[in-house]
């Protein structure tokens, strides 16, 4: 039984890079973090031999005392991490993900092909709210439920809640679904409730991107609203990779949430349990309730409004004019460029961002802005001031993308700028996290 480093000296390798890699970096991708070590221990460790399908105290296999204890605790602390009365929610913490989290809350409250609205993709939403094109259903949301996607309103890039009321309305969803992957602002939940209640839909909020903003209670509490809060544990929060749901324990329109969410996970959806995961997740939900988590949720707002202000300053346009939480999203359609080919050219210094639909983009493929997130870099310790030069940093990116756009035809860096557009060079829309 030997350590990674003699058993498989090629994985230990990559491990290796990789770690250079994160290490050298700005990372700047808004979905992603770095989890502590104590997370990253209990990941790590024998919990992940164990088979448990089931919960706590109901299990299919022997051998689970101790399992059950985790996820007890794992269940407790994510309530309180969230502020939450255990007599009123109840948590499963079994989902593998945060798209297996919310496809098991469609089929949980859901029947096949019952209609269902989120936020389109390319303004900001997730593939798994529904995503599908004018000429395929792209995700299963949309293969197996009828999606009317809502939108933004593409002058104010705010969400049109008026739209949204009038086309559900029109659509009468069963469910409509909060939360995005791109907007740099909060949601109105009470207008949101109200629309649900209105055409009587269950209300969903998917607060992957904003777990941690949302525990630390530096963004509008999601809770205060919703029937059901979907998480995935490993962007904000800061934890493992992993998924949460979050579910009334009442009956809402007829249905015992507790019991058709916690049988649509397993046995509906998934097998065993990633106990591991679950282990790291009790560890991260332990932090989240520390005043340095609190502190650093702060951080994470106060440094990306730095970065919007410093952008704006330069003359960039943000989608929305700015931001209230831990992301940006700059539209570089002014500059006559895209975010493809200057995340391309941002790559190449080590600072990591990816390219991202905007609101009025005419094509998928090359998308027009780039979204930049905080969450990361404020963890490595970065303040307003490294958050500033970041901005700048990513100004001279673009200069020099647009630069190489400027030179003349058949020139070095002409043909760069080409290449770094052509079919050659995967320009795909990546807006998917
Ligand atoms: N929901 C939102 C809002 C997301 O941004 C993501 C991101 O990736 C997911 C769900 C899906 O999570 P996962 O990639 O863990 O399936």
């Amino acid at each position: 039984d030997h350590d990674l480093r003699t058993a498989d000296p090629e994985v230990y390798g990559i491990i290796g890079k990789e770690k250079e890699r994160q290490y050298k970096s700005l990372e700047l991708i808004a979905s992603e973090n770095f989890t502590s070590r104590a997370v990253m221990e209990a990941v790590g460790s024998c919990l992940t031999n164990k088979y448990s399908e089931g919960l706590p105290g109901k299990r299919y296999y022997g051998g689970n005392e101790h399992i059950d204890e985790l996820e007890t605790l794992c269940q407790q602390r994510a309530l309180e991490a969230f502020h939450l009365d255990k007599e009123k929610w109840g948590v499963n913490v079994q989902p593998l993900s945060g798209s297996p989290a919310n496809f098991a809350v469609y089929t949980a409250i859901l029947k096949p092909h019952d209609r269902i609205m989120g936020l389109d993709l390319p303004h900001g939403g997730h593939l798994s709210h529904g995503f599908m094109t004018a000429k395929r259903r792209v995700s299963g949301t949309s293969i197996y439920f009828e999606s009317m996607p809502y939108r933004l309103d593409e002058s104010t890039g705010i969400v049109d809640y008026d739209m949204l009321e009038k086309t559900a309305i029109l659509f009468r969803p069963k469910l409509i679904i909060a939360g995005a992957s791109a907007y740099p602002r909060d949601f109105d939940y009470p207008r949101m409730r109200k629309i649900a209640d209105a055409v009587g839909a269950f209300l969903m909020m998917d607060m992957a991107h904003i777990s941690g903003l949302v525990a630390a209670s530096v963004v509008a509490d999601p809770f205060k609203y919703c029937d059901i809060v979907t998480t995935t544990t490993h962007k904000s929060l800061r934890g493992p990779r992993g998924g949460m749901i979050f579910f009334k324990k009442e009956q809402v329109l007829g249905v015992d949430l507790e019991t058709s969410i916690n049988n649509a996970v397993f046995p509906g959806l998934q097998g065993g349990p990633h106990n591991h995961t679950i282990g790291g997740l009790a560890v991260c939900l332990r932090h989240a309730q520390s005043p340095e988590f609190k502190t650093y949720q702060n951080k994470v707002v106060a440094n990306c409004r730095a970065l919007a202000k410093q952008l704006m300053d330069l003359g960039y346009s943000l989608v929305s004019g700015g931001s209230d939480n831990h992301l940006v999203l700059v539209d570089l359609r002014p500059l006559g460029l895209d975010g493809a080919r200057v995340e391309k050219i941002l790559d190449m210094a080590s600072i990591t961002l990816n390219k991202n639909s905007v609101p009025g983009d005419k094509s998928a493929l090359v998308p027009g802005g780039i979204r930049i997130g905080s969450p990361a870099m404020t963890t490595r310790g970065f303040t307003e001031k490294e958050f500033k030069a970041i901005a700048d940093f990513i100004h001279e990116g673009v200069q020099i993308t647009l630069d190489a756009k400027r030179q003349a035809p058949g020139t070095k860096l002409q043909d760069f700028f080409k290449f770094i557009a052509s079919p050659d060079f995967p320009l795909t829309d990546r807006v998917l996290d």
